[in-house]
C-alpha cells in the first residue's frame, strides 16, 4: 500500500536475504557494548567459513529467529523546504530492541535489506559506496562525541543495483549491502509530522502523545515529571508502558532452555561436544545464535498501541520536552559546525528527535576552510550548506513545532524555539573553546574564534589540522614568528596572512596562560584529547571502498574504521597512508550525491 494512514509501524516485513552475505568491516566497539558479542570471534569465523557465518547471514538477514517480527516505521518529512507527505522506512527494517550491558536500550536497524510497504519505486537496496560511508562515518562522529546513532557492522552481497554515484545522471550498476546499526531510538521530526495536519493528512494528536509517552519513558525519564512526584510518577508510567506493550511486543525468553532449543534445531547435535571442547569458530557460531535468540524482537501495532495510557490523566509535560528536544538539536548542529561536519541532507525526516546523527548519506566534512561547503551535488539550491545548518536545524524545528501544534501551547512552542539561537551559539562558543585550549571563560573568547574562522576562511587552510596543530606551538614560534616544520596547515595561514596570523597567534598564546590550569603543556593534551588528527576525509573513505570493489579485500576499510575511533591518537598506519597530511590533488575533485 502507498498510503498506510495509521500505524507507526508495519508488522510483518521480511528481510530480503542477500545471496552470499561476505563481512566488510565490524566496529569492534560498537560489537562490543551494544551486542555484547566478541568481535574477533566473529571476525575469524567470517574468514575461515567457506559458507557464509551466522553473523553473515544474520546481517544479510537470512538468518533470524522464527519469531522474529521485524517492522518498517512509518514517517512523513519535509525535504529540501517542501512538505514531502508519506516516506517511512523504505529500505530500513527494524528488528526490536537490545539492551546493552550497562542497561542502555538499544533499536536494531538492518538498512539495505530490501523493500518495505514504503519502499514507493526504490529497490529498498543500499550500495556498498554509501554504507561503507555511513558506517565509518557514524563511528567516527561517535569517537569525536558528537551525538550519533551507530554502525556495528557492514556485509556485503553480490547482487548490483543501479545507482548515480555523481549525481550527473549516469547511474551504473554498483554492488549491494546491508548496515546493521543501532539507536536508542529512530523516531525523526519526521515521526511526528506524520501525524500532524500537514498537506491532506488529518491530524493525530493521540498518536503523537503515545510517541512521546513511549520515548520519554524509555529515554528520557527526568523530563517526564510534571510536580515533584517525580519517582512514583515515573515508575507508573514505565509500568504501564512495559505492562501494555507486553501484549503487543512480544519479548524473546532469554532463559537457556529457550536458547538451547533454538540452538539445537539449527545445529547437529555432536558440534555440542565441540562446544564443550571450545573450538573458537564453534564459539563464535554459538555466541551468535545465543545473542539472536536472546534479543527482544518486538512488534509494535499499528495505531492504538497506547491507547490505554491516554485513559489515565496524561503526566507528560510536552511543553518541556520540547524544550529538550531544541535543546538537542540546538548542542548537535554546534557540535557539527565545530568539528567541520556538513550533513548534506537536512530534511526533518533525516532529523532525530533525540538530537542524534541521522541518516548520513552525502556528507563531508570540512577540509579545506569553507563556510560554504556543499557537500551534496544534488542539492543545487545550495539549501543545505556547512553554515546554513543551524538556520535549517531552526526551520525544521518550526515544522516540528507546528506539527505538535495540538500537544504544545503556542506560547511555549514560542518560547522554545526562541532559546534556539542562543543555545546555539552558546553550544558552540563552548566547544570551540574546548578546541582552542580555552579552559575558563573570558570576554575576548568570541573575537579569538572568529578571528582565526576568518584567517582560515582567507587562507583555505585545513580546519581539523590547524585545530590540532595549535598544541604544538611553544615560545619559540611565537617569539620568532614561525609556527613547527611539520605544522603544514598552519604553515598555509602564516604564508597567506603572515602579519594577522602571527598578531593573533600571540593574542591566543597569551590567552591560554590566563587559563585557570596555567600549565600550558597540560593545556596541550587537552587539547589533543579534543582535536583529531585524523578526519574521515571523502577521499579517504573512496580509496578504502576502491579497493574493496576492486579486489574485494576490505582491509583499508577496517583499518580506517579502527583510526577514525581513535581519531586523537597518533598511528603509524594511518601516517602511511597520508592520513594527516595535505589531501592528494585527486581529492578535491570528488563528488558525492544523493544516490546511494
Ligand atoms: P534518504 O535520503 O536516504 O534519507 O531517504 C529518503 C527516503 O527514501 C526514505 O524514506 C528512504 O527509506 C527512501 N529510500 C531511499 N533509498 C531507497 C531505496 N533504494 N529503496 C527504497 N526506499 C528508499
Ligand atoms: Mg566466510
Ligand atoms: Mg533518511
Amino acid at each position: 500500500p502507498s498510503d498506510i494512514p495509521d500505524a507507526v509501524y508495519v508488522a510483518g516485513v521480511s528481510p530480503q536475504p542477500l545471496a552470499h552475505p561476505r563481512l566488510v568491516a565490524l566496529s569492534d566497539r560498537a560489537v562490543e557494548s551494544i551486542l555484547n558479542l566478541n568481535p574477533a570471534a566473529i571476525r575469524a569465523e567470517a574468514d575461515s567459513a567457506a559458507a557464509a557465518s551466522l553473523f553473515e547471514r544474520f546481517v544479510g538477514g537470512s538468518y533470524l529467529p522464527r519469531n522474529a517480527r521485524p517492522m518498517a516505521h512509518n514517517y512523513a518529512g519535509h525535504q529540501f523546504g517542501s512538505w514531502a507527505g508519506q516516506l517511512g522506512d523504505g529500505r530500513a527494517i527494524l528488528l526490536g530492541e537490545t539492551t546493552s550491558r550497562s542497561g542502555q536500550h538499544w533499536e536494531l536497524q538492518l538498512k539495505g535489506s530490501g523493500r518495505t510497504p514504503f519502499s514507493r519505486d526504490g529497490d529498498g537496496r543500499a550500495v556498498v559506496r554509501s554504507s561503507v560511508r555511513e558506517l565509518l562515518a557514524s563511528e567516527a562522529l561517535y569517537a569525536l562525541g558528537i551525538p550519533t546513532t551507530r554502525a556495528l557492522a557492514l556485509v556485503a552481497g553480490d547482487e548490483t543495483v543501479l545507482r548515480d554515484p555523481l549525481g550527473d545522471g549516469h547511474p551504473v550498476p554498483e554492488r549491494t549491502a546491508v548496515l546493521l546499526r543501532a539507536s536508542p531510538s529512530w523516531l525523526r521530526f519526521g515521526s511526528f509530522e506524520r501525524f500532524a495536519a500537514f498537506g491532506s493528512q488529518p491530524s493525530r494528536p493521540d498518536i503523537q502523545r503515545q510517541l512521546v509517552q513511549f520515548l520519554q519513558a524509555h529515554h528520557a525519564p527526568e523530563l517526564v515529571r510534571k510536580d515533584g512526584q517525580s519517582v512514583g510518577l515515573m515508575g507508573r508510567i514505565a509500568g504501564r508502558v512495559s505492562q501494555f506493550l507486553s501484549g503487543t511486543l512480544f519479548h524473546a525468553s532469554s532463559n537457556e532452555e529457550h536458547s538451547q532449543q533454538l540452538f539445537s534445531k539449527r545445529t547437529p547435535p555432536t558440534t555440542f561436544e565441540h562446544l564443550r571442547q571450545g573450538s573458537p569458530l564453534l564459539r563464535a557460531y554459538r555466541m551468535v545464535a545465543d545473542f539472536v535468540s536472546q534479543f527482544n524482537w518486538a512488534r509494535v501495532s499499528d495505531a492504538g498501541w497506547a491507547a490505554q495510557l491516554l485513559a489515565e490523566e496524561d503526566p507528560v509535560d510536552y511543553s518541556r520536552w520540547f524544550v529538550g528536544v531544541v535543546n538537542n538539536t540546538a548542542w548537535l548542529v554546534a557540535n557539527w559546525q565545530a568539528y567541520g561536519f556538513a550533513h548534506g541532507v537536512c530534511n526533518t525526516d533525516n532529523f532525530s528527535i533525540l538530537g542524534l546523527t541521522l541518516d548520513y548519506g552525502p556528507f563531508a566534512f570540512m577540509e579545506a576552510y569553507n563556510p560554504d561547503l556543499r557537500p551534496n551535488a544534488s542539492d543545487e539550491s545550495d539549501m543545505y550548506t556547512f553554515s546554513q545548518q543551524s538556520s535549517v536545524a531552526y526551520t525544521n524545528l518550526m515544522w516540528l513545532a507546528q506539527a505538535l501544534a495540538e500537544l504544545i501551547p503556542e506560547q511555549d512552542r514560542r518560547t522554545a524555539l526562541g532559546a534556539f539561537a542562543r543555545l546555539h551559539e552558546e553550544y558552540y562558543l563552548q566547544v570551540m573553546r574546548r578546541r582552542l585550549g580555552l579552559d575558563n571563560e573570558e570576554d575576548i573568547d568570541a573575537h579569538i574564534v572568529q578571528e582565526f574562522k576568518r584567517l582560515l576562511f582567507l587562507s583555505k587552510a585545513d580546519y581539523s589540522l590547524s585545530l590540532r596543530f595549535l598544541a604544538d606551538i611553544r615560545d619559540t614560534h611565537v617569539a620568532n614568528k614561525t609556527v613547527p616544520e611539520h605544522a603544514w596547515a598552519l604553515k598555509d595561514i602564516a604564508q597567506a596572512e603572515p602579519e594577522d596570523f602571527y598578531s593573533w597567534l600571540s593574542m591566543w598564546y597569551k590567552r591560554i596562560h590566563r587559563n585557570h590550569n596555567r600549565d600550558p603543556l597540560v593545556t596541550f593534551e587537552a587539547m589533543n584529547a579534543v582535536n583529531p588528527r585524523y578526519i574521515l576525509r571523502n577521499w579517504m573513505a573512496q580509496q578504502a571502498i576502491e579497493e574493496y570493489l576492486g579486489d574485494g579485500n576490505s582491509q583499508s576499510v577496517q583499518r580506517l574504521l579502527d583510526v577514525l575511533q581513535q581519531p586523537f591518537e597518533v598511528n603509524d598506519w594511518a601516517e602511511a597512508a597520508g592520513y594527516a597530511s595535505r589531501p592528494p590533488s585527486w581529492a578535491a575533485e570528488l563528488r558525492v550525491s544523493c544516490s546511494s
